[in-house]
């Protein structure tokens, strides 16, 4: 009688589990097709330089990704900070762009997104050898483990509206988001297929020990030298690059260019200004 009990609790949690899970790919599937509404189209426009160059079929695509962002993730505002739609549909379809062409999950594992008005100042733990010392550093964002994206509104709104510069804070901590899927921030986030495992280290190893030699002979120049100071960091800021520096990424780094093709499925080199 007992087990029959536990057995059927059991066949219960696993019903509820399927029902909830087609309920959720449902909602998402319904999202996915509901046009953007035109303030939002005129908000992307406005802010998102990035969209410009996007061609047709995957501004569509955008505009699906963003409405499943907005019901997903939850926004606030720090330091007296409104938020609003503008700030919401700039954030949303800016990091939206690490998602297309890949399946409908979300940047699963967190929900909160945390907005300063403008840069703001945390507390880093510095150690040298044993001592351990707390100083204040200056942010435009951070990625916390399995917690809140925090972006600065202002360093948001520069990286987003300049498309060619190599620096997007929402790319950047974003793409910590997708590192961090397999629970380590390490620089090897989930590839889709498993045979690229191999290919993806091989390359990646060389090119940040390369990059990082470029940088200690303050040679580098597609890639900001911010990312020697590790592999996940490395890989946050190659991702900046691959979207707002892609021709120059081809042209000098065209193995590592390859690699972030391969995982984003994308080749923004190709993208042309579609604005006129
Ligand atoms: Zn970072």
């Amino acid at each position: 009688m007992f087990f029959t009990f536990i057995l059927s609790l059991i066949v219960a949690a696993i019903l509820l589990w399927v029902i909830l899970r087609k309920f959720h790919q449902s909602r998402r599937n319904n999202l996915f097709q509901t046009p953007l509404p035109p303030d939002s189209v005129a908000i992307l426009k406005r802010n998102v330089s990035l969209y410009s160059r996007l061609p047709p079929d995957l501004r569509d695509e955008l505009h699906g990704r963003i409405n499943i962002f907005l019901d997903e993730k939850e926004f606030t505002g720090l330091a007296g900070l409104t938020i609003t739609d503008e700030i919401r549909v700039t954030i949303a379809g800016t990091a939206c762009l690490l998602l297309l062409k890949r399946d409908k999950r979300c940047f699963p594992g967190f929900t909160t997104i945390l907005i300063y008005p403008d840069t703001y100042v945390a507390k880093a733990v510095k150690y040298d050898g044993p001592v351990e010392a707390h100083e204040d550093s200056i942010r435009s964002g951070e990625s916390w483990h399995r917690g809140p994206v925090v972006l600065s509104w202002q360093d948001v709104l520069r990286g987003t509206s300049n498309q060619s510069d190599g620096h997007n804070v929402v790319l950047h901590e974003f793409a910590h988001k997708l590192d961090e899927e397999n629970e380590i921030m390490d620089g090897l986030p989930v590839l889709r297929d498993s045979s690229h495992y191999a290919e993806w280290a091989e390359v990646l190893n060389r090119e940040y020990e390369s990059f990082q030699i470029r940088v200690n002979r303050n040679s580098n120049s597609v890639i900001d030298a911010y990312g020697a100071e590790s592999p996940s960091e490395f890989f946050a800021v190659a991702t900046e690059s691959f979207f707002e520096k892609s021709l120059q990424m081809k042209q000098k780094l065209p193995d590592l260019y390859q690699q972030f093709k391969t995982f984003y499925n994308l080749d923004p080199a190709e993208w042309r200004d579609n604005s006129h």
